[in-house]
């Protein structure tokens, strides 16, 4: 009997199989998760391909986190399949490339709207959106992805930014969200390899710093680590963690140099 077991959830994210969020879908379902799956624009056709080679095919709903019609149609979904929702996986991040290139003067506003709409906004939108469902299940349980943002990173930029207000936002939703007995956590993650990590510049430096310094070693092609935390704050084995950030990057924030 897996630790998912009779939970149905929700993780976004998904593009292809590198994708943080696919290891995180494969385990939940090991783990006896119902599962439906969210995909974006030009996307959504690779996530329903993705979608495929998952031990059991998952449904892919369309969802923009910025569209306030796709929410509703999301909402309406899970409502007559599953009438409530026992968790969330947002692993939604993106930047305009002047955000994450160069340096912090480069991105103008338009842009770094874009990158804070869209990478921390969005908790709260997809919290806000899916309030009534996850409201229905006894205790549920929201997971973003974070990377640690007390500190600049080459190339991170308003990336950054973006993640420093995600450590925040999820502070104040998990105040105001656990009354409702749902509990809201962030994973900050070690570099993976990924679409989205490719399109930062800096990415290459991760990698090396990571392998130098990180005491438990790291590798940047196996998010295995990252899918099992994900699933374990999924499950009811956190119950009294809220506004957590718990970080799995083999102990790099630990060691100063
Ligand atoms: P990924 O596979 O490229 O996933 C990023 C996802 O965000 C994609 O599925 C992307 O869809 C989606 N997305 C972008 N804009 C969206 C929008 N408006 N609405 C809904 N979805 C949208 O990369 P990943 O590395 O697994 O990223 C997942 C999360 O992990 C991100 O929050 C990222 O910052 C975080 N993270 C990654 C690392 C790393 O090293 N990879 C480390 C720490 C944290 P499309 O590509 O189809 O637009």
């Amino acid at each position: 009997m897996g630790i998912l077991k009779d939970k149905k959830i929700l993780i976004t994210g998904v593009l292809n199989d590198q994708s943080l969020a696919f290891g995180a879908a494969k385990l939940a379902q090991q783990e006896g998760a119902e599962i439906i799956l969210t995909g974006v624009g030009r996307g959504l056709s690779i996530t329903r391909r993705t979608a495929r080679k998952l031990p059991s095919e998952a449904v892919v709903l369309e969802l923009d986190v910025t569209n306030t019609e796709h929410m509703e149609a999301v909402k309406t979904h899970i409502a007559k399949e599953w009438g409530k929702l026992d968790g969330i996986l947002h692993a939604i991040g993106f930047a305009p490339s002047s955000c994450i290139e160069g340096d912090i003067f480069n991105a103008p506003w338009n842009d770094v709207a874009v990158a804070l709409e869209v990478s921390a906004y969005s908790l709260k939108a997809l919290v806000a959106g899916l309030m009534p469902l996850l409201k229905l299940a006894e205790t549920s349980s929201v997971v973003g992805l974070d990377f640690d943002a007390t500190m600049a990173w080459p190339g991170y930029n308003w990336m950054g930014v973006a993640k420093a207000a995600l450590e925040s936002l999820s502070r104040y939703l998990a105040r105001d969200a656990g009354k409702d007995n749902i509990r809201v956590n962030l994973i900050s993650a070690g570099p993976v390899r990924t679409i989205a990590a490719k399109s930062v510049s800096g990415f290459s430096a991760f990698d090396t710093v990571w392998n130098e310094r990180a005491p438990l070693g790291w590798n940047v092609t196996d998010s295995s680590a990252v899918a099992k935390a994900i699933v374990a704050f999924l499950s009811d084995w956190f119950p009294a963690t809220t506004g957590e950030i718990l970080h799995v990057d083999g102990g790099y924030h630990a060691v100063g140099a």
